[in-house]
Protein backbone atom coordinates (compact mmCIF):
# COMPACT_ATOMS: atom_id res chain seq x y z
CA UNK A 1 0.00 0.00 0.00
CA UNK A 2 0.86 3.72 -0.98
CA UNK A 3 1.26 5.90 1.60
CA UNK A 4 -0.88 9.22 1.42
CA UNK A 5 -1.10 11.01 -1.66
CA UNK A 6 -1.63 15.30 -1.11
CA UNK A 7 -1.81 18.02 -3.16
CA UNK A 8 2.13 18.58 -2.18
CA UNK A 9 3.24 15.05 -3.07
CA UNK A 10 6.09 14.86 -5.83
CA UNK A 11 6.19 12.45 -8.25
CA UNK A 12 8.91 9.90 -9.88
CA UNK A 13 8.03 6.81 -12.18
CA UNK A 14 9.21 4.42 -14.64
CA UNK A 15 8.75 5.05 -18.58
CA UNK A 16 8.52 2.24 -21.02
CA UNK A 17 6.22 -0.06 -23.06
CA UNK A 18 4.89 -2.38 -21.89
CA UNK A 19 5.47 -1.03 -18.23
CA UNK A 20 2.82 -3.07 -16.34
CA UNK A 21 5.80 -6.19 -15.58
CA UNK A 22 8.06 -3.75 -14.01
CA UNK A 23 8.79 -3.87 -10.49
CA UNK A 24 10.81 -0.27 -9.83
CA UNK A 25 7.34 0.90 -8.24
CA UNK A 26 7.64 -1.98 -5.31
CA UNK A 27 10.89 -1.01 -4.40
CA UNK A 28 11.33 2.58 -5.10
CA UNK A 29 7.66 3.09 -2.93
CA UNK A 30 8.99 0.95 -0.06
CA UNK A 31 12.12 3.34 0.08
CA UNK A 32 10.14 5.82 0.28
CA UNK A 33 7.72 4.99 2.64
CA UNK A 34 10.56 4.28 5.15
CA UNK A 35 12.15 7.20 4.29
CA UNK A 36 8.69 9.12 4.74
CA UNK A 37 8.85 10.94 1.90
CA UNK A 38 6.26 13.00 0.26
CA UNK A 39 6.57 11.17 -2.95
CA UNK A 40 5.08 8.75 -4.83
CA UNK A 41 6.83 6.56 -8.03
CA UNK A 42 4.38 5.59 -10.59
CA UNK A 43 4.47 3.88 -13.80
CA UNK A 44 4.25 5.34 -16.87
CA UNK A 45 3.23 3.11 -20.07
CA UNK A 46 4.64 5.78 -23.20
CA UNK A 47 4.35 4.18 -26.36
CA UNK A 48 7.34 4.77 -28.77
CA UNK A 49 5.86 7.44 -31.17
CA UNK A 50 4.37 8.97 -27.70
CA UNK A 51 8.21 9.61 -26.47
CA UNK A 52 8.95 13.46 -27.95
CA UNK A 53 5.72 14.43 -26.61
CA UNK A 54 5.51 12.73 -23.50
CA UNK A 55 9.40 14.25 -22.71
CA UNK A 56 8.12 17.68 -23.85
CA UNK A 57 5.00 17.43 -22.23
CA UNK A 58 6.01 15.99 -18.72
CA UNK A 59 7.90 18.89 -18.39
CA UNK A 60 4.77 21.45 -17.71
CA UNK A 61 4.03 18.98 -14.71
CA UNK A 62 6.12 20.52 -11.92
CA UNK A 63 5.43 17.76 -9.72
CA UNK A 64 6.97 15.32 -11.93
CA UNK A 65 10.89 15.48 -10.40
CA UNK A 66 12.40 12.79 -12.75
CA UNK A 67 12.25 8.96 -14.11
CA UNK A 68 13.29 5.74 -15.41
CA UNK A 69 13.40 4.55 -18.55
CA UNK A 70 12.78 1.35 -19.76
CA UNK A 71 12.79 -0.89 -22.80
CA UNK A 72 11.75 0.70 -25.94
CA UNK A 73 13.40 4.34 -24.99
CA UNK A 74 16.34 4.12 -23.17
CA UNK A 75 18.36 5.14 -26.56
CA UNK A 76 15.88 6.74 -28.13
CA UNK A 77 15.19 9.62 -25.34
CA UNK A 78 18.75 10.63 -25.34
CA UNK A 79 17.68 12.92 -28.53
CA UNK A 80 14.82 14.48 -25.90
CA UNK A 81 17.06 15.55 -23.20
CA UNK A 82 18.49 18.90 -21.82
CA UNK A 83 21.70 17.65 -21.08
CA UNK A 84 23.29 13.96 -20.73
CA UNK A 85 25.90 12.91 -17.78
CA UNK A 86 29.48 11.61 -19.32
CA UNK A 87 28.58 7.89 -18.13
CA UNK A 88 25.31 7.52 -19.72
CA UNK A 89 27.26 9.80 -23.00
CA UNK A 90 29.70 6.86 -22.79
CA UNK A 91 27.30 4.02 -22.63
CA UNK A 92 25.01 5.57 -25.23
CA UNK A 93 21.88 4.78 -23.77
CA UNK A 94 19.75 6.72 -20.57
CA UNK A 95 17.82 4.53 -17.76
CA UNK A 96 17.57 7.54 -15.36
CA UNK A 97 16.54 11.25 -15.69
CA UNK A 98 16.22 14.39 -13.28
CA UNK A 99 14.25 17.70 -13.37
CA UNK A 100 16.92 20.51 -12.57
CA UNK A 101 14.85 23.75 -12.93
CA UNK A 102 12.87 23.47 -16.16
CA UNK A 103 15.79 20.73 -17.47
CA UNK A 104 15.95 17.39 -18.03
CA UNK A 105 19.19 15.89 -17.10
CA UNK A 106 19.95 11.87 -18.72
CA UNK A 107 22.05 9.61 -16.35
CA UNK A 108 22.66 5.58 -16.89
CA UNK A 109 22.95 3.62 -13.55
CA UNK A 110 22.89 0.46 -15.12
CA UNK A 111 26.61 -0.02 -14.94
CA UNK A 112 27.02 0.77 -11.91
CA UNK A 113 24.07 -1.48 -10.27
CA UNK A 114 25.91 -4.52 -12.98
CA UNK A 115 28.95 -3.75 -11.12
CA UNK A 116 27.85 -3.73 -7.73
CA UNK A 117 28.33 -7.48 -6.81
CA UNK A 118 31.53 -7.85 -9.18
CA UNK A 119 33.10 -5.44 -6.38
CA UNK A 120 32.40 -7.97 -3.73
CA UNK A 121 34.16 -10.72 -5.34
CA UNK A 122 38.11 -9.14 -5.18
CA UNK A 123 39.15 -10.78 -8.17
CA UNK A 124 41.74 -9.67 -10.62
CA UNK A 125 40.31 -8.45 -13.66
CA UNK A 126 42.66 -8.04 -16.05
CA UNK A 127 42.89 -12.05 -16.08
CA UNK A 128 39.70 -12.51 -16.79
CA UNK A 129 37.85 -11.84 -20.82
CA UNK A 130 34.31 -10.91 -20.66
CA UNK A 131 31.88 -12.88 -23.05
CA UNK A 132 28.71 -10.34 -23.67
CA UNK A 133 25.99 -12.56 -24.82
CA UNK A 134 23.48 -10.27 -26.67
CA UNK A 135 23.85 -6.38 -28.46
CA UNK A 136 20.96 -4.91 -27.23
CA UNK A 137 20.45 -1.51 -24.55
CA UNK A 138 21.49 -3.47 -21.64
CA UNK A 139 24.82 -5.05 -23.22
CA UNK A 140 26.12 -1.53 -23.26
CA UNK A 141 25.97 -0.82 -19.91
CA UNK A 142 27.58 -4.06 -19.35
CA UNK A 143 30.21 -3.00 -21.79
CA UNK A 144 30.73 -0.40 -20.47
CA UNK A 145 31.07 -1.89 -16.65
CA UNK A 146 33.67 -4.35 -17.73
CA UNK A 147 35.95 -1.57 -19.28
CA UNK A 148 35.72 -0.11 -16.01
CA UNK A 149 36.31 -3.50 -14.30
CA UNK A 150 39.83 -3.72 -16.44
CA UNK A 151 38.76 -6.93 -18.26
CA UNK A 152 41.37 -7.03 -20.87
CA UNK A 153 39.14 -8.18 -23.91
CA UNK A 154 35.94 -7.77 -24.11
CA UNK A 155 33.85 -9.94 -26.78
CA UNK A 156 29.91 -9.33 -28.00
CA UNK A 157 28.02 -12.35 -29.72
CA UNK A 158 25.29 -11.54 -31.52
CA UNK A 159 22.60 -13.39 -33.73
CA UNK A 160 22.39 -10.35 -35.67
CA UNK A 161 25.54 -9.11 -37.91
CA UNK A 162 23.83 -5.73 -39.03
CA UNK A 163 22.64 -5.22 -35.46
CA UNK A 164 26.47 -6.32 -33.99
CA UNK A 165 27.89 -3.60 -36.55
CA UNK A 166 25.24 -0.85 -35.22
CA UNK A 167 26.49 -1.87 -31.61
CA UNK A 168 29.95 -1.55 -32.51
CA UNK A 169 29.69 1.88 -34.30
CA UNK A 170 27.96 3.34 -31.09
CA UNK A 171 30.69 2.41 -28.89
CA UNK A 172 32.71 5.31 -27.77
CA UNK A 173 36.24 5.42 -29.58
CA UNK A 174 37.62 4.63 -25.96
CA UNK A 175 35.75 1.10 -26.03
CA UNK A 176 36.36 0.81 -29.84
CA UNK A 177 39.97 1.74 -29.78
CA UNK A 178 40.08 -0.87 -26.48
CA UNK A 179 39.84 -4.61 -27.43
CA UNK A 180 36.00 -4.61 -28.06
CA UNK A 181 35.34 -7.35 -30.51
CA UNK A 182 32.13 -8.53 -32.00
CA UNK A 183 31.37 -11.91 -33.06
CA UNK A 184 28.14 -14.00 -34.43
CA UNK A 185 26.83 -16.55 -32.09
CA UNK A 186 29.06 -19.48 -34.23
CA UNK A 187 31.92 -18.40 -31.96
CA UNK A 188 31.04 -19.22 -28.65
CA UNK A 189 32.47 -22.79 -28.09
CA UNK A 190 36.04 -20.88 -28.93
CA UNK A 191 35.05 -17.39 -27.24
CA UNK A 192 34.06 -19.59 -24.26
CA UNK A 193 37.06 -21.71 -23.58
CA UNK A 194 39.37 -18.22 -22.70
CA UNK A 195 36.59 -16.87 -20.57
CA UNK A 196 36.89 -15.36 -17.42
CA UNK A 197 33.31 -13.98 -17.39
CA UNK A 198 30.39 -14.92 -19.36
CA UNK A 199 27.23 -12.62 -19.51
CA UNK A 200 23.94 -13.42 -20.81
CA UNK A 201 22.66 -10.03 -22.02
CA UNK A 202 19.67 -11.48 -23.89
CA UNK A 203 16.22 -12.62 -22.89
CA UNK A 204 17.06 -16.51 -22.99
CA UNK A 205 16.01 -17.99 -20.21
CA UNK A 206 13.45 -15.60 -18.37
CA UNK A 207 10.24 -17.47 -17.19
CA UNK A 208 8.19 -17.61 -20.36
CA UNK A 209 11.55 -19.03 -22.47
CA UNK A 210 12.42 -22.46 -21.37
CA UNK A 211 15.83 -22.26 -23.12
CA UNK A 212 19.43 -21.54 -22.24
CA UNK A 213 21.68 -18.88 -23.99
CA UNK A 214 24.42 -21.69 -24.11
CA UNK A 215 24.38 -25.58 -24.27
CA UNK A 216 25.67 -27.45 -21.43
CA UNK A 217 28.15 -28.65 -23.73
CA UNK A 218 29.04 -24.71 -23.96
CA UNK A 219 29.43 -24.17 -20.50
CA UNK A 220 31.71 -27.35 -19.53
CA UNK A 221 34.07 -25.18 -22.10
CA UNK A 222 34.62 -22.00 -19.28
CA UNK A 223 37.84 -22.17 -17.39
CA UNK A 224 36.80 -23.71 -13.51
CA UNK A 225 37.79 -20.22 -11.97
CA UNK A 226 35.34 -18.08 -14.53
CA UNK A 227 32.20 -16.40 -13.42
CA UNK A 228 28.39 -16.78 -15.03
CA UNK A 229 26.44 -13.75 -14.45
CA UNK A 230 22.71 -13.78 -16.05
CA UNK A 231 20.98 -9.77 -16.22
CA UNK A 232 17.58 -12.08 -15.64
CA UNK A 233 16.07 -11.85 -12.35
CA UNK A 234 12.90 -14.25 -13.26
CA UNK A 235 13.55 -17.02 -12.93
CA UNK A 236 16.05 -17.42 -10.00
CA UNK A 237 18.15 -19.00 -10.85
CA UNK A 238 17.70 -19.16 -14.58
CA UNK A 239 18.60 -23.06 -16.12
CA UNK A 240 22.06 -20.99 -17.26
CA UNK A 241 23.06 -20.06 -13.44
CA UNK A 242 22.17 -23.45 -12.56
CA UNK A 243 24.36 -24.80 -15.19
CA UNK A 244 26.97 -22.94 -14.11
CA UNK A 245 26.46 -23.90 -10.28
CA UNK A 246 26.49 -27.41 -10.84
CA UNK A 247 29.97 -26.80 -12.59
CA UNK A 248 31.08 -25.08 -9.52
CA UNK A 249 31.15 -21.75 -11.45
CA UNK A 250 30.89 -18.81 -9.40
CA UNK A 251 27.10 -18.01 -10.55
CA UNK A 252 25.25 -14.13 -10.14
CA UNK A 253 21.76 -13.07 -11.53
CA UNK A 254 20.27 -9.91 -12.16
CA UNK A 255 18.50 -9.31 -8.70
CA UNK A 256 21.30 -7.03 -7.29
CA UNK A 257 22.19 -5.22 -10.41
CA UNK A 258 17.93 -4.35 -10.53
CA UNK A 259 18.05 -2.78 -7.03
CA UNK A 260 21.38 -1.30 -7.11
CA UNK A 261 20.65 0.67 -10.45
CA UNK A 262 17.42 1.52 -8.67
CA UNK A 263 19.43 2.73 -5.43
CA UNK A 264 21.91 4.74 -7.53
CA UNK A 265 19.19 6.31 -8.86
CA UNK A 266 16.90 6.96 -5.92
CA UNK A 267 20.24 8.73 -4.56
CA UNK A 268 20.90 10.87 -7.93
CA UNK A 269 16.86 12.20 -7.91
CA UNK A 270 16.58 12.67 -3.44
CA UNK A 271 20.37 13.59 -3.11
CA UNK A 272 20.37 11.43 0.12
CA UNK A 273 21.78 8.12 1.21
CA UNK A 274 18.41 5.49 0.45
CA UNK A 275 17.61 2.31 2.29
CA UNK A 276 18.72 -0.39 -0.13
CA UNK A 277 18.01 -3.05 1.92
CA UNK A 278 14.16 -2.10 2.14
CA UNK A 279 14.22 -2.10 -1.48
CA UNK A 280 15.65 -5.30 -1.66
CA UNK A 281 13.71 -6.84 0.70
CA UNK A 282 10.46 -5.06 -0.98
CA UNK A 283 11.69 -6.61 -4.57
CA UNK A 284 12.47 -10.27 -3.03
CA UNK A 285 8.61 -10.40 -1.20
CA UNK A 286 7.64 -9.59 -4.66
CA UNK A 287 9.25 -11.97 -6.27
CA UNK A 288 8.77 -14.78 -4.12
CA UNK A 289 5.01 -13.93 -4.63
P1 LIG B 1 17.17 -5.63 -25.79
O1 LIG B 1 17.66 -4.25 -25.97
O2 LIG B 1 15.88 -6.06 -26.39
O3 LIG B 1 18.34 -6.62 -26.29
C1 LIG B 1 18.20 -8.02 -26.28
C2 LIG B 1 19.40 -8.65 -26.97
O4 LIG B 1 19.22 -10.07 -26.89
C3 LIG B 1 19.52 -8.30 -28.47
O5 LIG B 1 20.86 -8.21 -28.82
C4 LIG B 1 18.86 -9.51 -29.15
O6 LIG B 1 19.38 -9.79 -30.41
C5 LIG B 1 19.31 -10.61 -28.21
N1 LIG B 1 18.40 -11.76 -28.33
C6 LIG B 1 17.08 -11.81 -28.04
N2 LIG B 1 16.61 -13.05 -28.26
C7 LIG B 1 17.65 -13.78 -28.73
C8 LIG B 1 17.79 -15.14 -29.15
N3 LIG B 1 16.77 -15.99 -29.13
N4 LIG B 1 19.03 -15.56 -29.57
C9 LIG B 1 20.08 -14.70 -29.58
N5 LIG B 1 20.00 -13.40 -29.20
C10 LIG B 1 18.80 -12.96 -28.77
O7 LIG B 1 17.00 -5.99 -24.24
P2 LIG B 1 17.92 -5.45 -23.04
O8 LIG B 1 17.34 -4.25 -22.43
O9 LIG B 1 19.32 -5.41 -23.50
O10 LIG B 1 17.71 -6.64 -21.96
C11 LIG B 1 18.32 -7.88 -22.14
C12 LIG B 1 18.04 -8.75 -20.91
O11 LIG B 1 18.62 -8.16 -19.75
C13 LIG B 1 16.55 -8.90 -20.60
O12 LIG B 1 16.32 -10.19 -20.14
C14 LIG B 1 16.32 -7.91 -19.48
O13 LIG B 1 15.24 -8.28 -18.63
C15 LIG B 1 17.65 -8.00 -18.73
N6 LIG B 1 17.95 -6.76 -17.99
C16 LIG B 1 18.12 -6.87 -16.65
C17 LIG B 1 18.45 -5.74 -15.92
C18 LIG B 1 18.65 -5.86 -14.44
O14 LIG B 1 18.62 -4.84 -13.74
N7 LIG B 1 18.87 -7.05 -13.92
C19 LIG B 1 18.59 -4.50 -16.56
C20 LIG B 1 18.41 -4.43 -17.94
C21 LIG B 1 18.09 -5.58 -18.65
P3 LIG B 1 19.03 -8.95 -31.72
O15 LIG B 1 19.90 -7.72 -31.64
O16 LIG B 1 19.39 -9.84 -32.83
O17 LIG B 1 17.57 -8.65 -31.62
Amino acid sequence: MLGSVVGTTKILGVMGFPVSHSLSPVMHNAAIAAMGLDYVYVPLPIAVEDLPTAIAGLKAVRSLQGFNLTIPHKVEVMSLLDEILPIAKAIGAVNTVKRVGDRWVGTNTDAAGFLEPLKQLNCDWSAKPAIVLGSGGAAKAVVAACLELGCPMIHVVGRDPKNLKKFHGTMTSQLRDYNLRVHPWTSIPHLLEVAGIVINATPIGMASDPHTPISEAEMALLPSQSIAYDLIYTPRPTKFLQMAAARGLTAIDGLEMLINQGAIALEFWLEQPVPIEIMRRSLTTALSR
